[in-house]
């Protein structure tokens, strides 16, 4: 039994808005707020309580479809825009969620379960910053990237881990390039991309530019599929993004996929060892570890291992494992029931394979998905937990010789997502980052993102990327292509002909 309505401290305003939406959230199609066609909701749960925060649609094939069209619609005007008007519109939507940056981040808090200090401090100014820079290259976007335009109608179609952040990263570029999106929010935490809906209404954003439609998987699907779709940007699992892969094959459609990871974090003997002790509590307890780019293989050099991880064990037993309303918390709730289990039999697996494991003895909250930092020592490289994503507050930590094994073991996964590399000695540092096979690599510092540096992976963790210049050709397509039969487009395409 669930009772209604958030947590009795969250903040009044988010509180408001949940029960002025008692009877259900609707999909945002055309600029305006509208019934799916089919009758199937699906409930929205705060994962620290487990109490029901919210009803929302489950969107049909033919509320995609409506979606759809009303992007299309929209799209001749939008694209036909100069630059710099569609950046005021950009600018207008970065301010507007400056200003509901409290509300933003509570009702983020209550719908993922990350701590209040994550999503009031990273996630939602992230948010804006994201707009704010792609304000400017829409101001950019006819001289700096000359003979390009846009793609057209964009799906997209993003997790549940950054759920405002994953919206921003996607809606941003494409609107300044000048295409127009359906988007699909995760079906855990759909509602500050609902919350967003209304801002781009403030924003006065023309109807239709910016559509959202709830819904899971089978709704995800639906856009996949819709053969006017132009473009699919896909964020999360590899296994997801593989069957989007296929789905699009000679299609035509263009195609990003930003997927999983398991991410080496390699210290030294020379590193800073206080610092990267704090670099493996952002690495892998931020967000509860449901990262794509964690930092979840600890490779440590054989002469300090020791010493460091006696330093992680005395500073991991101080995190403070509970409420994510509380602002002294450092770890809050796991996103659902079903990823909580799944954290939990990767563990248990992770035991029957004879990995020791260290975790925090705290007391975990009674209600809600609460799972401990958790760390397992002395791992073989094969195994189970090594190999795959746990995407939870789960690390593993193995040894190596020599600079040479360091980097073998680093890259020997199938993703290739990012990398951290922690030593005082530059010239060791910036030798090791060139020999990553990731996308993108931190020295000494770990979980850093900006809006100005391109995002994404190699092998299973997807291809192309989000942010700055790099993240803006996913958005174009050159003026060339336009000249194509439709048949040679979608041979191109099929052929991964790059444009
Ligand atoms: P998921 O793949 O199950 O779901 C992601 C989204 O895809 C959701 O909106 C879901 O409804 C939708 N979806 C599910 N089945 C679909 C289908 N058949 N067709 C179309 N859409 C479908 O992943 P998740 O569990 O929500 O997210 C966790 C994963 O995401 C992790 O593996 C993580 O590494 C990855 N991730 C990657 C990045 C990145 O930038 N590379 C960022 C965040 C998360």
């Amino acid at each position: 039994t669930m009772d209604y309505g958030p947590a009795p401290e969250a903040d009044n305003h988010v509180t408001a808005w949940l029960a002025s939406h008692e009877k259900g959230f609707k999909h945002f199609i055309g600029g305006a707020f509208v019934a799916s066609k089919g009758k199937d909701t699906f409930e929205v749960v705060n994962p620290a309580r487990d109490t029901l925060l919210a009803k929302v649609a489950a969107g049909t094939a033919e509320d995609v479809d409506a979606a759809v069209k009303a992007a299309r619609k929209a799209f001749p005007a939008w694209s036909a825009l100069p630059g710099h008007e569609r950046a005021r519109y950009l600018y207008a939507i970065a301010r507007h969620i400056q200003k509901r940056e409290r509300f933003l981040s509570v009702l983020e808090t209550l719908d993922n379960g990350k701590p209040i200090r994550e999503s009031r401090d990273i996630d939602i100014p992230l948010v804006a910053r994201h707009f704010y820079h792609h304000a400017g290259w829409a101001e950019l976007v006819e001289t700096e990237f000359a003979g390009y335009g846009p793609v057209g109608v964009c799906g997209q179609i993003i997790p549940w881990n950054f759920p405002l952040l994953m919206l921003a990263w996607k809606i941003a570029p494409a609107l300044a390039a000048g295409n127009t999106v359906v988007l699909k929010p995760a079906e855990f935490t759909p509602l500050t991309a609902l919350a967003f809906a209304e801002i781009c209404r403030e924003a006065g954003l023309p109807d239709g530019v910016v559509n959202i439609v709830t819904g899971d998987g089978a709704t995800g699907a639906a856009l996949v599929a819709h053969p006017d779709v132009d473009k699919i940007a896909f964020t999360g699992s590899t296994e997801v993004g593989r069957l989007i892969r296929q789905a699009t094959a000679g299609s035509g459609k263009k195609l990003s996929l930003e997927l999983g990871g398991k991410s080496p974090f390699i210290v030294y003997e020379d590193a800073d060892l206080d610092g990267a002790v704090e670099g493996v509590v952002d690495a892998i307890w931020f967000n509860q570890g449901q990262v794509c780019c964690a930092g979840s293989r600890l490779l440590i050099q054989e002469g300090i291992a020791e010493r460091f991880l006696g330093k992680l064990r005395r500073r991991m037993e101080t995190l403070r494992v509970g409420d994510p309303l509380d602002k002294s918390v450092d770890m809050g709730a796991i996103v659902a029931p079903v990823q909580l289990q799944r954290i939990q039999d990767l563990v248990k697996k992770g035991e029957q394979e004879g990995g020791t494991l260290w975790q925090v003895d705290c007391a975990l909250p009674a209600r809600g998905s609460f799972f401990p930092p958790s760390i397992f020592v002395d791992v073989e490289p094969s195994s189970t937990v090594s190999e795959v994503e746990i995407f939870g507050p789960v690390a593993v930590a193995m040894t190596f010789r020599t600079p040479d094994e360091a980097i073998q073991l680093a890259n020997h996964t199938r993703y290739g997502l990012a990398a951290s590399i922690w030593s005082e000695n530059i010239n060791r540092a910036l030798d090791t980052a060139a020999r990553m096979k990731a996308g993108v690599v931190w020295v000494n510092s770990t979980n850093l993102f900006d809006a100005a540096a391109g995002f994404g992976g190699y092998r299973e963790s997807g291809f192309g990327r989000e942010g700055g210049r790099e993240g803006l050709y996913e958005y174009l397509k050159p003026d060339w292509e336009k000249s194509l039969p439709a048949a040679e487009d979608s041979k191109a395409a099929a052929l991964g002909v790059a444009p």
